[in-house]
């Protein structure tokens, strides 16, 4: 059965994939093209339209173009930097991780909007570990077996890349289950595709009765626009909570200035800092590591120049915790 593509489903098809075409739209030289096609083949390229719109035409060093675009440094081995840091492959029900009190998350799909470099997901077996739809069962099982959970969070591969209707099933189906109370969405798409954010959307999450978070993910100011303002607008006027997870980037946003001035971009937009994480240990990524003593300077300095309540807590994830472990 064919179907009409919606505009933010045809916006995910365009997304460029290829290193020429990514360098020859920012008026970049050759010179990168070489170690670009090789790091491509360990975790492909893919970047939408509308964000390479953001980067700065003819700057290597653009901050949303380093998030993106593949270097020849990551086929260096680091020792220290593995491919599965937080061993979370073996999983009892493909999909699913149950880790934390009270919460699950679940990957229903292993596709994003854009493949960013710095990702531990870029070693993980979607093959192996992806329910899919028709084995969402075994996932909806184990919630509805266990009334501890109260938090269902789906995360990376981005959930906002499956289409309405797979999602108001899913969310139909996990209404059922009365011990549930949250549904939580881990998403870059709010940011990096902002037509994502339709009516029919809106109107889908705010018919449930499940309370709805968004957890975005923006790392620079320079990823937010008028495309992404007006997307977040539309959804701190529902009831829909608002919060923004980082990722400390050595180059990219590893200074006071941007991370403050993403903690104010945020709130404008009605979205509070929640997370900011350090850097997984991930093969290939050792390029975007900062030293611990310099991401505790960096949280001091912000949380010298802004409210509290625009500070987000400094976190890693540590296998075996009962939480992300709070650095500062
Ligand atoms: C990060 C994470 C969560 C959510 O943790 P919060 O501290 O509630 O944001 C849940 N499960 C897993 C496996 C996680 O990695
Ligand atoms: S899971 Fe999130 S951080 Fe990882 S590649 Fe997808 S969008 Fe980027």
């Amino acid at each position: 059965m064919s179907q009409v593509k919606t505009a933010w489903q045809t916006a995910l098809i365009n997304a460029v994939t290829q290193p020429d075409e990514l360098l020859r739209l920012l008026d970049l030289g050759p010179s990168w093209l070489d170690g670009a096609r090789h790091a491509a083949t360990l975790f492909p390229l893919k970047v939408p339209h509308g964000f390479i719109r953001r980067m700065q035409k003819g700057n290597i060093h653009d901050p949303l173009l380093r998030q993106v675009l593949p270097i020849g440094a990551e086929l260096l081995e680091i020792p220290g930097f593995t491919t599965d840091p937080l061993q979370e492959t073996d999983n009892a029900i493909p999909g699913l991780l149950h880790k934390y009190q009270g919460r699950v998350l679940l990957t229903l799909t292993g596709t994003c909007a854009i493949h960013c470099r710095f990702c531990f997901r870029r070693h993980f077996p979607y093959s192996k570990n992806n329910p899919g739809t028709e084995g969402w069962k075994a996932a909806l099982n184990y919630i509805a077996n266990d009334p501890t959970i109260t938090e269902v969070i789906l995360s990376g591969g981005d959930p906002l890349s499956l289409s309405d209707a797979i999602l108001d099933r899913f969310i139909q189906s996990l209404s059922a289950i009365s011990h549930v109370k949250r549904l939580r969405f881990h998403s870059r798409l709010p940011i990096v595709l902002p037509e994502r954010i339709t009516p029919d959307l809106i109107q889908l999450l705010t018919k449930s009765r499940l309370s709805i978070v968004f957890v975005v993910h923006c790392n620079h100011p320079q990823e937010i626009d008028a495309s992404v303002k007006s997307a977040m607008q539309n959804l701190s006027a529902t009831n829909i909570t608002l919060l923004n997870q980082s990722v400390l980037l050595k180059g990219i946003n590893d200074h006071a200035d941007i991370l403050t001035e993403l903690s104010e971009s945020l709130f404008d937009m009605g979205v509070l800092p929640y997370y900011l994480h350090v850097l997984d240990k991930v093969q290939g990524t050792a390029h975007f590591d900062t030293p611990l003593d310099t991401a505790h300077l960096l949280h001091a300095q912000i949380a010298a120049r802004l409210p509290g309540y625009l500070v987000p807590r400094l976190v890693r994830e540590d296998p075996g915790a009962p939480a992300k472990t709070l650095l500062r």
